[in-house]
């Protein structure tokens, strides 16, 4: 980290020299000793807009990306209806946001059982990749597929240079699993049965069909969300040997451990599951080793009444933790507690997503040509998020309470400030990125 001067012509980082004196037409903005980190890139956001805007919607999410110093996010192809898995449904997305980003964004499309034929022209219509499930993913219009349709996607996809992302758990194990627990009358209240129910097995058998096709076709596949720690050593091989496959890992399984879950409380509930401490600590050890090669946060909201808390059991409450702005500090906090250098907060939460997502060069990095998205951050500042801190639409989220050290004071968008000391900008400005 050192002292630097960015210059910015339309919207674009026309320079970054050391400190130095501007000529006096410059319009000038000092920041003093705050941190000038690249506007950060989140590549797992599910936005729900078309369809289910009740859950979450553009405006909604992309303020509190804003507020978070996100510039850039990336939406989900569900649990919007129609889910984006043809081109009708994201011209649908499209139309829905119009007018209502804060922040850029881009679209995944959507590899179902059965859409082979629709990815070629999603391709064409300009997403930036594709994204998949293993077991079933809650939604029933996005129909989970198997190594048949897999192979089916992936034919469609070589040689485009497009990812495909997957949800890495397969369903044996779980439903194995679950029969079990129900067989022996557990008790759905109690966290260590959820965890239970969603073995490390269902991940490691998941991505080891994964890592096995991205080197039979040569095509990238990138793991989304990945929770657990056993599936590891798979990945160090597969990287070794030059297999072409990213790793994602998110903010909530290197913040939470399962141990300090409360029975019945619903709102922690995401898949794959948050698993022990040792697990945490491994995903953190594969970040600073680079087998884990960016944090996302997978916001996934849905109406509170949704997560059924009153009842507490896990086996119906929907799944999906609320998180959207509050990476940054989440993450910051635990990177100062291990003494890990900023720079690779960058890496991972803007540069490597950006590059994931299509974007090198354009997003994710403070150099000359890049877009001029900042985020404006101070290090030092030490807080507890509350429900007012949240700008996405329910203030549902178990980071509420947590102590957090690390404030994004101003995020700016295209050399547009965008969000600055709690209050936005005079109104939406963020554009679909889309793929030429
Ligand atoms: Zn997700």
């Amino acid at each position: 980290m050192k002292p630097a001067t960015i210059a910015v012509e339309d919207g674009r980082i026309a320079s970054v020299r050391g400190w130095s004196d501007l000529s006096s037409s410059d319009e000038l903005h000092d920041f003093g000793d705050l941190i000038m980190l690249p506007g950060l890139v989140d590549t797992h956001v599910h936005i729900n807009e078309p369809g289910r805007t009740e859950w979450e919607g553009f405006w909604s999410a992309t303020r509190a990306a804003a507020a978070g110093g996100v510039t850039t996010l990336v939406d989900m192809p569900l649990n919007c209806v129609p889910e984006t898995i043809d081109v009708a449904s994201l011209e649908a997305k499209r139309a829905a946001a119009q007018g209502k980003a804060w922040v850029d964004w881009a679209a995944w499309g959507g590899v179902v059982h059965g859409n082979a034929e629709a990815l070629q022209p999603l391709v064409g219509a300009g997403v930036q990749g594709f994204k998949c499930f293993l077991i079933h993913s809650g939604i029933d219009g996005f129909h989970w597929v198997d190594e048949a349709d897999l192979r089916l996607a992936l034919e469609q996809l070589r040689g485009t240079g497009l990812p495909l992302l997957a949800h890495a758990e397969v369903a044996g194990p779980v439903t194995a699993a679950t029969e079990a627990l129900n067989r022996a009358g557990a008790n759905w209240q109690a966290y260590c049965t959820y965890l239970a129910s969603r073995p490390d097995d269902a991940e490691v058998k998941a991505i080891s069909l994964l890592t096995r096709l991205a080197d039979e076709y040569q095509t990238r596949i990138h793991i989304v969300h990945l929770a657990s720690a056993r599936a590891l050593p798979l990945l160090v091989r597969a990287k070794q040997q030059g297999v072409p496959i990213t790793v994602e890992t998110c903010v909530h399984y290197l913040w939470f451990s399962a141990a300090a879950i409360p029975d019945g409380a619903t709102e922690y509930k995401c898949a794959p599951p948050l698993r022990s401490e040792a697990n945490r600590e491994a995903l953190w050890g594969a970040l600073a080793d680079g087998v884990v090669d960016m944090i996302a946060t997978d916001h996934s909201p849905c109406p509170p009444a949704m997560k059924r808390r009153e009842e507490g059991r896990w086996d119906r409450a929907w799944g999906g933790i609320a998180s959207l702005g509050l990476a940054l500090p989440v993450i910051w906090t635990e990177m100062s507690r291990r003494e890990i250098d900023i720079h690779h907060l960058a890496q991972w939460m803007a540069t490597a997503p950006a590059r994931l997502a299509g974007f090198a060069l354009r997003k994710g990095v403070l150099a000359a040509g890049a877009d001029a998205d900042f985020a404006v951050f101070d290090p030092d500042a030490e807080w507890t998020v509350t429900a007012e801190d949240l700008h996405f639409r329910h203030k549902l989220s178990p980071y509420v309470g947590a102590k957090v050290r690390g404030r994004v004071m101003e995020t700016w968008l295209r050399g547009e400030r965008i969000f600055a000391r709690g209050q936005f900008g005079d109104g939406p400005c963020g554009r679909e990125l889309v793929r030429s």
